[in-house]
């Protein structure tokens, strides 16, 4: 049985409750229709959009926990909660027309939808540690690669279309063949040298025939702008000249330069004052496609849809939601088996096509 239908289930042992002017808990709800409590989140998440989208009472505020007396964090569409359980045992539940599964899945998703989604994306970014943002395939190129600016500042620049992990250590390895990662030794090295260093990684970049000339221009520049010293890309400098630092390397686009800048501000603790947050889009990818689309904030899975709707989700910081989006779309929202009832959006999300 899917959610919705879970939630066709549960819909009128709540309209009785209502009726009946009684509050139930978790448990017992559960084990009338043979779900672990845990398991009522979604079923109930779609009953409470479904009320917020027709402007009923928060019918899902009679389930509440047996300890606490509330309803589960994220449940709840409380003003005043006496008030609102008030309205809900008033209401004429009996009087509505019968609901079906398709309303409780809902065709569009409604404004107030997007705004749970954007909160809990939000409440999502606090809680993501920056290490997540940066994956490894082993456990000392992460340590490496935080720890030396210069092969942070190079796995950013060689980051298109290839997977986070392979990206994130390529700089270690680097490092691990030539014995060293040093940027006036590397400056010496001519094309076709870096580019037979590049063949004899254990994992490349996607672009192999582009990357030597990149990683070239980002160490030529370093040490002609910043005396090899690539902390100094963005030590007491505004975003926009981050932002410029990075456009100037061969194979640097703005998507790249501006996940550059918020990815500096997130691993180094930094906050750009001049950063125009308002035109920092997400970097879609096929994580952040993915996670759009099934939360049903995206209409399709494509780049153009994805940074529309992320513009639309948050838009004053849309870059601010790339970090859950992606972090979400790696931990739980995978092309096959999602694990919806692990997902911190699990409760919002409207789970299209899954
Ligand atoms: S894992 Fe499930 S709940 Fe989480 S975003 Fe994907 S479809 Fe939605």
């Amino acid at each position: 049985m899917n959610q919705s239908q879970r939630a066709l289930q549960i819909w009128p042992i709540l309209i009785n409750a209502a009726h009946n002017r009684q509050v139930l808990n978790y448990q017992s709800v559960g084990d009338l229709i043979g779900m672990p409590p845990i398991a009522l989140t979604q079923p109930l998440g779609l009953i409470m959009n479904y009320c917020a989208g027709h402007q009923l009472p928060p019918l899902t505020l009679l389930v509440v926990g047996k300890e606490t007396g509330r309803p589960g964090p994220g449940l709840t569409t409380v003003g005043d909660p006496d008030q609102d359980r008030e309205n809900v045992f008033s209401y004429n539940w009996y009087g509505l027309k019968p609901v079906e599964e398709a309303d409780l899945v809902g065709k569009t998703t409604t404004s107030y939808q997007k705004r749970q989604i954007t909160d809990s994306l939000l409440d999502f970014e606090k809680q993501i540690d920056p290490d997540t943002l940066i994956p490894t395939l082993v456990p000392e190129a992460e340590e490496f690669v935080i720890n030396n600016p210069y092969a942070f500042a190079m796995a950013i620049s060689l980051d298109r279309g290839t997977k986070a992990e392979i990206i994130w250590t390529i700089p270690y390895y680097i490092y691990k063949q030539l014995g060293h990662l040093d940027p006036y030794e590397i400056d010496l090295l001519s094309l076709d040298e870096l580019a037979k260093i590049i063949s004899l990684l254990p994992k490349k970049p996607r672009y192999k025939t582009d990357a030597p000339r990149t990683i070239k221009e980002l160490t030529s520049n370093i040490i002609s702008d910043y005396e090899g010293e690539a902390s100094k890309i963005w030590t007491k400098k505004s975003a926009s000249e981050v932002n410029n630092f990075f456009q100037s390397i061969f194979g640097v686009g703005p998507g790249i330069a501006n996940m550059a800048v918020l990815l500096i501000e997130k691993a180094y603790n930094i906050k750009f004052s001049d950063l125009d947050r308002k035109s920092m889009d997400i970097k879609p990818d096929v994580h952040t496609m993915r996670v759009l689309y099934r939360l049903g904030a995206a209409e399709e899975i494509s780049e153009d849809a994805a940074v529309n709707a992320a513009r639309k989700l948050n838009p004053d910081f849309p870059g601010e939601i790339d970090g859950p989006l992606w972090t979400i779309g790696r931990e739980w929202c995978f092309a096959q088996n999602p694990e919806c009832s692990n997902c911190p959006m699990g409760g919002v999300c409207r789970k299209i096509n899954v």
